[in-house]
């Protein structure tokens, strides 16, 4: 038998299909630059995550989180993000955030003209713990402090809240639980939320529970996105519940940058193409071109030193470079 014969030149997209009820426009939130990267081992130059940045915004993402005012002594990969936010130059329109963990991360950021922070807590006592050196209270109380003030110096804020349904030591955690830590962090000054499934345990019924308890404590859909890790491959399932309960906006890292950090060798944040696959095929708007974004995502994983594990940028990557062999 011989190989199979391909077309010259096959560009595949996905065929649209619009299902009644779903959105018909979602926001991909982008958090590659600083999610991803921040997980990844190999330092990449700030010049490069700034072309990255810019061949991001190029391929239709609008809105990216561009690093972190972390101290440097915790995360060396975000340690350049001053001079990041020097280099980086990006269209009015596109809504640009960094995330804070403190106020003196936040006088940082406004010193380096942050437009909107983010802001994170942990829906379980040992992430707290362990990751964030506090309690869930803790981690609440310095979320507010920062969000408060953020909000006196006019930026919208994003308020995370990690392992939304598991975590490594504690097992799955109550939707009330996480439901009432989003009322907290709305009330305490955050205009919008994302919710994460850090280890990526999540199931579609967990995330239309999750979503009915948020909402049941008064929290508007319109107000929440999803943070999904494609761990154990349900990350679009995911988003597919989530889309049928209304949310319209979801995080992704393209190319699926960053690792796992509790499965060592296993897939962390969902790929933005994997994602921006599914929504056009649903004929939902995300604005992206997905050629242009696999580009970008092939391009940072030659610095990075390993391919993107996104199934959609390795297929898009691999029938480009089966039909360039026949021409
Ligand atoms: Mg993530």
């Amino acid at each position: 038998m011989s190989a199979p014969e391909q077309p010259a030149a096959w560009s595949p997209a996905p065929h649209r299909f619009p299902q009644a009820g779903l959105p018909t426009q979602v926001r991909v939130y982008e958090v590659g630059p600083r999610d991803g990267l921040q997980a990844e081992t190999e330092v990449i130059p700030t010049a490069a995550k700034v072309e990255f940045i810019e061949r991001l915004v190029a391929a239709g993402v609008g809105t990216v989180e561009l690093t972190s005012f972390v101290s440097p002594r915790w995360i060396p990969q975000l340690a350049d993000a001053e001079q990041l936010m020097a280099q980086v130059s990006l269209p009015d329109e596109v809504r640009a955030v960094v995330l804070v963990p403190n106020l003196r991360g936040l006088d940082r950021a406004i010193a380096a003209g942050a437009t909107e922070v983010a802001v994170f807590v942990s829906a379980t006592e040992e992430f707290a713990k362990r990751n964030l050196n506090t309690t869930i209270a803790g981690a609440v109380s310095a979320a507010v402090e920062v969000a408060t003030a953020a909000r006196a110096a006019g930026l919208p804020v994003r308020g995370y809240i990690s392992m939304c349904f598991g975590d490594p030591w504690e097992g799955s955690v109550p939707v009330e639980r996480v439901a009432d830590l989003a009322r907290e962090l709305l009330d305490g000054g955050c205009t919008s939320l994302s919710l994460g499934d850090t280890i990526g345990v999540a199931t579609p019924g967990h995330v239309r529970a999750l979503l009915a308890a948020v909402q049941a404590r008064g929290v508007d859909v319109d107000q929440v996105a999803m943070h999904f890790h494609d761990t154990y491959g349900q990350a679009l399932a995911n988003v597919y519940a989530a889309l049928t309960a209304g949310v319209t906006e979801f995080d992704s890292a393209a190319g699926g940058l960053g690792r796992c950090p509790y499965a060592k060798g296993a897939t962390g944040n969902l790929a933005t193409e994997d994602l921006v696959w599914m929504l056009h095929g649903l004929g939902i708007e995300t604005g992206i071109d997905l050629n242009s974004l696999a580009d970008a995502s092939a391009w940072m994983a030659d610095r990075i030193g390993h391919a993107s594990p996104s199934r959609v940028v390795t297929a898009l990557l691999s029938s480009r470079r089966s039909a360039s062999h026949q021409t």
